[in-house]
């Protein structure tokens, strides 16, 4: 059922002609063809789990475009950008996690440790978080 979903999403994006990278690991998972634990999906972005978790929630919040990051976004994207807080919002109230606050990181570059070149927002919390960054 959901499968079947996401294949129906995976037709609709190419169908609007979202440029999908088939070497991108986030791009396979939007599109259901690699495993992930998928908390919540709709037509612009996909939400899962990180596979290495640093905190009791920490999900990555992805556009189903592929948009490498922030410094390849346009501003035919500002819809996407802005659907990444509202998602992280709604997975923060699902996850209980809303109350006691939460972070919202997006790296870019090398610099900034980024390592999957797929923009995506972490969304980090349910415990006192480590502050400053940098
Ligand atoms: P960044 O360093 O900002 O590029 O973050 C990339 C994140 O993606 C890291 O926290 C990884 O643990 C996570 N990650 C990489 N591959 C996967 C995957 N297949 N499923 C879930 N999380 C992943």
């Amino acid at each position: 059922m959901f499968r079947a979903r996401l294949i129906l999403l995976y037709s609709h994006l190419s169908a609007f002609g979202y440029m999908l990278n088939p070497s991108c690991i986030f791009c396979k998972i939007a599109a259901g063809e690699a495993p992930a634990n998928i908390v919540y999906q709709d037509e612009l972005v996909t939400a899962f789990r990180d596979i290495h978790p640093v905190a009791p929630t920490h999900v990555l919040i992805v556009p189903n475009k592929h948009i490498q990051s922030v410094s390849h976004a346009e501003a035919e994207d500002e819809q996407i950008l802005g659907h990444l807080f509202t998602t992280a919002r709604k997975i923060a109230e699902m996850d209980g996690i809303a109350a006691g606050g939460y972070r919202s990181i997006v790296n870019t570059g090398v610099h900034s440790g980024q390592t999957v070149f797929h923009l995506h927002m972490h969304l980090i919390g349910g415990q006192h978080l480590k502050y400053p960054m940098g």
